[in-house]
């Protein structure tokens, strides 16, 4: 294909990739460069060291993080100093339009879980000092309640803040001696859809997008790993720039809530039931 037919689909010039006024609309009539409403209720769930309902638009994740006092046997068995941290993610069944069946009913876990898991602890493990938190094993478990787009940058973020809470919970009691999360870290997707690139696309978007970014990014806005792939098309290095540069700047407001989130949890009672309906949009 022509690359300069591709540019002139996505209005990018070289060396201008933010400067240009994208004439398309989103489905939920964002700005090419802008989040869906992003939030957190953390400590919903009692029994975890730490935990946050994350929402990026109508998607929805409860995020937990669970210290186990001990280390996975290879770690014993080969001597490695320190912890561990591992994760695990699901949908529940009614978070997809269509229902999705338990992996524990097909009897196999889905390959696009077992990849999703696999990337919420690289990128949560890539920032946490593993040597100080001791002969301990956190567990983060992140279950989509409603999927719109965007679950498994929704996941690493969630997932972030209820480890922070779960570790901010270990120092004040004192089982800790340094705080171990060396940055924050955030995920957010972008993509180019009708031609344009665009952050943090919703399932509409994504369905019909091109080209799917999930960036994530430390506090300091370090890249931690980059996944894009074209949708039975390719894309430009211009267009990769422009992606890339949506995501910075959507990481840097994300954090800034993320930070917010994990400052007040320690002082917000446990989530009662208004303050989760709120985050559903809706009363009781
Ligand atoms: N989706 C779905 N059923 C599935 C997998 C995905 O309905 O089994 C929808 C869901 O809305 C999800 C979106 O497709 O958020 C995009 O899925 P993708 O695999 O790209 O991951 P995500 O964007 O959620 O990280």
């Amino acid at each position: 294909m022509d690359p300069r037919g591709l540019r002139r689909r996505s209005g990018l010039a070289a060396g201008k990739v933010l400067a240009f006024t994208p004439r398309m609309t989103r489905p939920d009539g964002r700005q090419h460069d802008e989040l869906r409403p992003i939030s957190f209720v953390p400590n919903v769930a009692a029994h975890a060291t730490g935990s946050a309902l994350v929402s990026f638009g109508d998607t929805r994740v409860i995020c937990s993080a669970t210290i186990e006092e001990d280390v996975p046997r290879w770690m014993r068995a080969q001597k490695v100093e320190g912890g561990w941290l591992t994760a695990e993610y699901s949908m529940l069944p009614y978070s997809t339009l269509d229902r999705k069946p338990r992996d524990i009913s097909r009897g196999k876990l889905d390959g696009r879980s077992s990849e999703i898991q696999r990337l919420i602890g690289r990128a949560l493990r890539a920032v946490v000092d593993l040597k100080k938190i001791g002969q301990r094993t956190v567990w983060i478990d992140c279950d989509v309640l409603q999927a719109d787009g965007g679950t498994r940058t929704a996941s690493i973020t969630g997932g972030c803040v209820a480890m922070a809470i779960a570790f901010n919970k270990l120092f004040a009691e004192g089982k800790l001696k340094d705080f171990p999360i060396r940055k924050l870290v955030a995920a957010v997707s972008a993509g180019v859809y009708q031609g344009v690139p665009v952050l943090d696309l919703n399932y509409p978007e994504d369905k019909d997008a091109s080209v799917d970014f999930n960036v994530v990014m430390t506090e300091t806005l370090d890249f931690v790993e980059v996944q894009g792939s074209g949708e039975e098309a390719v894309f430009s290095s211009d267009e990769m720039t422009a992606m890339l540069e949506l995501s910075r700047k959507g990481v840097s407001e994300i954090v800034s809530k993320q930070k917010a989130a994990i400052l007040t949890a320690d002082r917000a009672a446990p989530a009662d039931l208004a303050s989760l309906a709120a985050a559903f949009g809706g009363k009781v």
